[in-house]
Formats: structure tokens, sequence, C-alpha cells
């Protein structure tokens, strides 16, 4: 339920350059509703929506943790939460590569099927970061409920990367 990124006075800002004069002057840049900083000291700093009930479902869907956060504070904040809007339909991608015209997604929890297809279709050119890790027991092994969903994504991915490629 974070983002990293807000408008304030038609301005992007990252949570880093937050500061508190400007409490109650943050807007979510896809909702237009407004935003608090939460700059605690035991999450990862992010910006929390006072009321998320008109925002996209689909980017609150995903547990966004410091696995999910440390990926996207590795690129340019311009790439970061990009807003697409396709027939008034808008979602959040996590991060859209501008050079590429290529949405990255970044998931850390499951996700089904039906999900996964809705959102390749919505973005179309777009690649995934998935963190298998919580798709493992403490074995080893896959969690058996998963597996099914853990091999179709893998094969989902392979397709979209030979096409980032140009395989
Ligand atoms: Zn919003």
């Amino acid at each position: 339920m974070s983002i990293l990124s807000a408008v304030y006075k038609d301005k992007l800002i990252g949570i880093n350059e937050y500061t508190t004069d400007m409490k109650g002057s943050i807007v979510c840049k896809c909702c237009d509703s407004e935003l608090r900083a939460k700059k605690g000291n035991i999450n990862v700093h992010h910006f929390g929506h006072v009321s998320k009930l008109k925002c996209d479902d689909w980017y609150y869907k995903d547990n966004k943790g410091s696995w999910h956060i440390m990926w996207q504070n590795i690129c340019n904040m311009l790439y970061l939460e990009y807003i697409m809007i396709k027939n008034d339909v808008k979602h959040i991608a996590d991060i859209f590569n501008v050079e590429k015209n290529m949405v990255i997604e970044i998931q850390n929890s499951n996700i089904d099927k039906q999900h996964i297809e809705n959102r390749e279709k919505f973005y179309e050119n777009m690649i995934w970061i998935i963190n298998l890790k919580n798709l493992l027991r403490e074995d080893g092994d896959f969690n058996s409920s998963d597996s099914f969903i853990l091999l179709e994504t893998i094969l989902l991915c392979l397709k979209q990367i030979k096409v980032f490629l140009n395989l």
C-alpha cells in the first residue's frame, strides 16, 4: 500500500524530498487524492493514501514490501509508478522504461493467471520481475498450491524476455 513518488504543487517529488511543511498538499499522481508521508523508523519510507478507494486496485493488490521498493529505488524517479491510461482506465505501472517503451512489473506476492493476463493485455510491452522466494517452502521445495501459478508465470516471463532480447 505504498507509493514512492507524488505530486506537490504540480511538481513530481520522491519520498526522500518530502518535508513536513508539505503536509496536506501532497496528492497521488494517479487518483489526485491526498497522500500522507510515512517516514518512520521501521518500514521503508513511502506515501500512503488517506483514502485509496478511488486508486488503482492492481497496484495495491501486491504486498509492496521492502523487496519491491528496493527494485524501484534503483531506477530514475521519472520512470517510477508510471500512470498508463487506455480507454479512460488508469493503472500504475511499477516502472516504465521510456527508451524501450516497456513496462516492468515487480511482483512480490503471488498472482493468479487471470491477473497476469489482464496486466499483459493492458501494458502490452512488458516484463515481470518476480520474487520466487515467497513460493518456496522452508525445505526448498515449492508450495504445491502455488507451483502451477509459478510455472505459468515463468513461461509467460520467458515469452516476454524473448521479446525483450529480440530472440
Ligand atoms: Zn492514488
